[in-house]
């Protein structure tokens, strides 16, 4: 085993403060690598320290023992001894950190490896306990191979049993909020429609650039469904938006919600925490769809609208494939190479499987993926649709 014969406890009187490794051999141990100077580490940190108390107090046999990529031992102290209740590896002990960090093929951090007490803690049965402490906090406890399949199998039944009712409303509420406020619709009025729910907040600046292309596509996509209904009396397809605020205050909710022509979940719903866990949702703004029976279609809905327009709707997968068709299609009338006026060198047309892959537009700062053009030489990436509306060759 490469832990060393002692570690640190956090004391101040740090070199009175060691704990003997003996003390770990019955106890689930996670290996946390991590580093004070880099932000994703220490937001990780504080929901770290936050289930480590809980599992403290409620007498789990666990522990936490930190390796250290600071800089220097004034960074590590400051760190360690300022938000770490659990002990370290001594900053001094290169070769222990080195080492382990080698044996775990530790790539980037925060980075949690989890010993289970009958491993013989040469071999780590997890190595992404970050991703599930984010994602389960203390329920993820004690991280072994079955309880992970559990929560998993969870997940799949909620995912399999969610509707409109169980996603949107609670033991208080049965209504959303719509315009002129303040109005409530009933959630039981989108039953059977297509939704969008829009997990967004005034403070995003993404956000911010994003909401005028989402409202204009928001009216196309009605427009287009009135249309056919107008065309055809047994057409009922509908489509509806939900604003999932993140908003700091209510203040900054009321003022975003009433640019939006679309509904809206209260200002700190209890539903809105649930529904970004439920999802899975990592950053704003994010759109996901749901289908009329209320089941998930897409979580990719954004992307999709800066792909395609109202074209995207109704998001199934039947209708991306059609799509991307139809863009593979277009896309052997584009010139193989262009120049974007903005950008000196020369831009050459990739595909997902042929140099290119998931991007941000330099033009439009939204997301692509399929077709675009790259420069080979800086990285400079755009949507064709972005480069063709100036091109100038
Ligand atoms: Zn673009
Ligand atoms: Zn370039």
């Amino acid at each position: 085993m490469v832990l060393p014969l002692s570690l640190w406890w956090p004391t101040t009187a740090k070199q009175k403060g060691q704990v003997k490794i003996s003390a770990l051999d019955e106890k689930i141990v996670g290996l946390y690598f991590s580093a004070n100077w880099y932000p994703p580490c220490r937001n990780f940190n504080q929901v770290l320290v936050n289930i480590y108390e809980q599992l403290k107090q409620s007498g789990a046999n666990f522990e936490i023992v930190y390796v250290s990529s600071d800089e220097d031992i004034e960074a590590f102290s400051d760190y360690y001894h300022n938000s770490m209740p659990w002990p370290a590896i001594p900053f001094a002990d290169l070769e222990t950190k080195k080492a382990l960090n080698r044996k775990f093929d530790i790539e980037g951090i925060p980075c949690l490896v989890i010993l289970q007490p009958n491993d013989n803690k040469d071999e780590a049965t997890l190595c992404d306990g970050v991703e599930l402490v984010y994602r389960y906090g203390v329920r993820a406890f004690p991280f072994t191979k079955e309880r992970l399949e559990e929560l998993q199998r969870e997940d799949r039944e909620r995912h399999e049993n969610q509707n409109l009712t169980n996603l949107l409303t609670n033991h208080h509420r049965d209504y959303l909020l719509g315009h002129p406020r303040p109005k409530q619709v009933p959630v039981a009025s989108l039953v059977g429609k297509t939704v969008g729910l829009y997990f967004s907040a005034q403070w995003c600046i993404p956000c911010v650039k994003f909401i005028p292309k989402l409202i204009s596509i928001y009216h196309n996509i009605k427009q287009v469904l009135a249309d056919k209904q107008g065309n055809n009396n047994n057409g009922h397809e509908d489509f509806e938006i939900v604003f999932v605020s993140s908003d700091h205050d209510q203040a900054s909710f009321d003022s975003y919600f009433s640019s939006m022509p679309w509904l809206a979940l209260p200002f700190g719903d209890p539903n809105i925490k649930n529904l970004v866990k439920h999802f899975d949702v990592k950053g704003i703004p994010s759109l996901v769809i749901l289908g009329p029976d209320g089941k998930t279609v897409s979580i990719n809905g954004r992307n999709l609208i800066n792909l395609y327009q109202e074209n995207a709707y109704p998001f199934t997968e039947a209708r991306i494939n059609t799509l991307e068709k139809q863009l593979d299609e277009e896309a052997k009338s584009l010139p193989r190479s262009v120049y974007h006026s903005g950008h000196r060198h020369e831009l050459n047309l990739v595909s997902d499987g042929n140099g290119g892959g998931p991007f941000i537009c330099c033009d439009c700062d939204e997301q692509g993926s399929a077709w675009a053009y790259l420069c080979l030489e800086c990285g400079y990436e755009v949507h064709p649709k972005c480069v063709m509306a100036t091109v100038g060759r």
